[in-house]
């Protein structure tokens, strides 16, 4: 008897190929069952290019307003503390229409991680110019490159540092050694959680080759050599000493 294929074995929505975020969603699964704590993390995703995880993941997920992961995620928190708790979201959510709600949660050292995947420009909306967008990048609002005389460049890792939270890293989805070190950053977020230390945050930078206008690998030179320039990666509070 011959079988009926499935309609469709893929998702109605998926990330675009050489994009970051498939990465960092396998590593964050990895990491779950490591710790073993894949049937309690709750994961909250934000509205933008970070939602298909809902596709993915088989985590109970909950996609929050835009810019809006981080209280979410503190809600969950406070009502299932056992539960380990994650929000998941872009540079625009986490830096730009989220800013207050990433540093109020930094504030209170919220017992939450967050991962956010920085690729310099606002994804799902077509590549416009972003608070991360670097010096002369081009974007879909900066075609003659993003002026500096006019736009800054925001580091929220900067801006953290000098907090008074539980973890602080950045990290880069490029090549074994950074996917290595990536899923390393991880951990250490989640096990300071389960260790109830605070708040915990990795930035992760990613390749959007599509609003890039760049082939996936050219993408990922843009992230390794251009973007390391401004973000430079490390871990910058490690309260405690998990790693
Ligand atoms: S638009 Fe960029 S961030 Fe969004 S899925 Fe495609 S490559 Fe990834």
């Amino acid at each position: 008897m011959k079988l009926k294929a499935p309609e469709s074995v893929f998702s109605s929505a998926s990330f675009c190929p050489g994009c970051g975020h498939g990465l960092a969603s396998r590593l964050i699964g990895e990491v779950a069952e490591e710790l073993g704590i894949q049937h309690s993390l709750v994961t909250v995703v934000d509205v933008a290019c970070c939602s298909f995880n809902i596709d993915y993941w088989k985590f109970d997920t909950i996609m929050a307003a835009h810019g809006r992961d981080i209280p979410t995620a503190v809600g969950v928190k406070h009502v299932r503390p056992g539960s380990s708790v994650l929000a998941y979201m872009g540079d625009g959510a986490a830096y730009s229409i989220g800013m207050a709600e990433t540093i109020h949660a930094a504030l209170r050292n919220d017992n939450i991680c967050v991962i956010v995947i920085n690729n310099s420009v606002f994804g799902m909306t077509g590549g416009q110019m972003a608070p991360t967008t670097l010096p002369g990048e081009k974007t879909a609002t900066s075609p003659k490159g993003k002026d500096p005389t006019r736009y800054g460049t925001l580091s929220g890792v900067e801006l953290l540092k000098h907090m008074d939270i539980a973890y602080l890293a950045r990290g880069e989805l490029v090549g074994s050694a950074g996917m290595i070190k990536a899923k390393k950053l991880i951990k250490s977020a989640f096990q300071h959680q389960l260790k109830g230390d605070g708040f915990s945050l990795v930035e992760l930078l990613s390749p959007c080759p599509t609003n890039l206008n760049l082939p996936p690998v050219k993408a990922r030179d843009f992230v390794h050599n251009e973007m390391t320039k401004y973000f430079p990666t490390g871990v910058f509070i490690d309260k405690g000493g998990v790693e």
